[in-house]
């Protein structure tokens, strides 16, 4: 059935309502566009419903439980914290509920017309809508794809939403497993690897790699270690599986050997959702993962054609995503954006978090540069110490020659917002002097950012650096 048989002539489309997507819509509708956004599921997208803001939810919650267990130590005698994972699920869910609805709110606002289906390019100028009304039809002027990303399989080991989980089955949990076993230690295996260990799991991970996060400082991972060590998780890297079965998982580690998991986590990573959009009728170039190509201006091979987010090869974060939301909607406009950023921002919220902007300095070198470097420790700050967090360091990479942030590196308490800081130092080009001569407040854990630049140096004044 075609809903009302005619076809709809709409400016910008825009497939997909995650933080790329609604994003751009918003964008394009404050610029004066006719704006549609089709989403098949849930406004918001993985971020929202499935990803960013759920995990924050529960780190934080798994967080709480495992603090107040030690808060002895500071005088604060609790005893037996209990978990209610209903409750947990509860609150968890209200927040997302609510933030869709936020979202909701400023679609409307903003006179997007949304669409609840499944859009299929159907030719060159128009899209098919699928949904429980039937079918509708729109001819676009300009088109942004912003379809996202959908979970990895292991070859041979398909999720089954039992035993073998993606991220989303893992955030859904209705009890807490006695032993899980994650695939994959990027950022969302370690992520939740420490959720469930504070909440009572025996955490495995194993990792295909013979290195843990090879393209971090090696600073930054030897802390990450130890914080595994310390929650009881143990790590086996160079490590696959081989098989499961009957609830026994054989892992192939220097030989095979068996491993009991009750829940066995895949986070191997995700592929782009580009097939089944009917993108052979657009003529656009997919890499060979199915990555679509764009310009700095987000357009594909076909001019009136846009692609952001996970979609597009790099760092699947949100914020990326949102920021080419924005860039595709306004070059649409007519403005003369571009995603030409220097710095995108990484964090992995482990404990302690870790969050990077930049280059590292292996990778400053690569490139031929003469790197000078700064690192300041947490546990010199008095206000870690106040919060009995101290774990940790933050390393700046320099320019040695120009004096430029190349680079910030933090692990520790609250690095994911102090990275903001670090990201303005990358993104403006400061010099390592536009952060050690600006006044930090006392005690706070920026100070931090100011002794590493000052280290940069030798001249940091709450460590003794011997050879300035
Ligand atoms: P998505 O969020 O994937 O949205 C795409 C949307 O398109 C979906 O809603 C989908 O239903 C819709 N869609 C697809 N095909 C069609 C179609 N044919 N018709 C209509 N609609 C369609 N990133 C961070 O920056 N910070 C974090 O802390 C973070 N944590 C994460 C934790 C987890 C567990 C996971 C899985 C991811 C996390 N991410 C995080 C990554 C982040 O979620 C993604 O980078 C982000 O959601 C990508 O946004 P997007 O708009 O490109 O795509």
């Amino acid at each position: 059935m075609v809903v009302g048989d005619f076809t709809q002539n709409v400016q910008t489309v825009v497939i997909g309502a995650g933080p790329g997507g609604y994003v751009a819509a918003i964008r394009a509708a404050q610029t004066g566009q006719e704006v549609v956004l089709i989403e098949k599921s849930n406004i918001g997208g993985v971020c929202l419903n499935w990803g960013c803001i759920p995990s924050k939810a529960m780190i934080e919650v798994s967080g709480l439980k495992y603090e107040l267990k030690h808060a002895a130590d500071m005088g604060l005698l609790i005893g037996d914290v209990e978990l209610d994972m209903k409750k947990l699920h509860h609150w968890k869910d209200g927040i997302v509920t609510r933030l869709r609805n936020g979202i909701g709110t400023l679609l409307e606002k903003n006179e997007i017309e949304r669409i609840e289906g499944t859009a299929k390019i159907a030719d060159d100028k128009t899209i098919m809508v699928s949904s429980k009304s039937g079918l509708q039809r729109f001819a676009f002027e300009n088109l942004i794809l912003a379809t996202g990303s959908r979970p990895r399989e292991l070859s041979g080991i398909p999720f089954d939403d039992e035993r073998i989980i993606d991220s989303s089955g893992a955030l859904e949990l209705e009890k807490v497993p006695e032993r899980l076993l994650v695939v994959g230690a990027g950022s969302v295996g370690l992520e939740m690897a420490l959720i469930y260990s504070k909440l009572g799991s025996v955490v495995t991970i194993i990792e295909a790699e013979d290195a843990l996060l090879p393209n971090y400082e090696p600073e930054l991972i030897r802390v990450l270690k130890k914080s595994l060590k310390v929650h009881n998780i143990k790590l086996m890297l160079g490590a696959q599986i081989e098989s499961v079965k009957d609830g026994q998982v054989v892992i192939q580690h220097n030989g095979t050997e068996p491993l009991d998991a009750d829940k066995v986590l895949v986070s191997i990573g995700r592929k782009p959702n580009s097939n089944d959009l009917g993108l052979e009728h657009l003529q656009i170039d997919l890499d060979e993962q199915g990555f679509v190509q764009v310009n700095s201006k987000m357009q594909t091979s076909n001019e009136n054609v846009y692609a952001i987010g996970d979609l597009v090869r790099g760092p699947m974060l949100a914020h990326r995503a949102s920021h080419m939301g924005k860039v595709a909607a306004e070059v649409i406009s007519g403005k003369k954006s571009a995603f030409d950023n220097l710095a995108i921002p990484g964090v992995i919220f482990t404990d302690p978090e870790i969050a990077t902007v930049g280059m590292t300095e292996a990778q400053a070198k690569e490139q031929g540069l003469d790197v000078k470097t700064g690192v300041f420790p947490f546990k010199a700050l008095g206000r870690a110490m106040t919060m009995g967090n101290t774990e940790g360091l933050t390393k700046i990479v320099s320019d040695a020659e120009t004096g430029t942030v190349l680079g910030v590196h933090i692990i520790g308490p609250h690095a994911s917002d102090l990275i903001a800081e670090g990201a303005l130092a990358v993104e403006s080009a400061l010099h390592v002097e536009d952060l050690s001569l600006t006044i930090h407040a006392h005690p706070t854990l920026p100070e931090g950012l100011g002794e590493a630049a000052e280290d940069i140096d030798r001249k940091a004044i709450h460590i003794f650096s011997p050879g300035k």
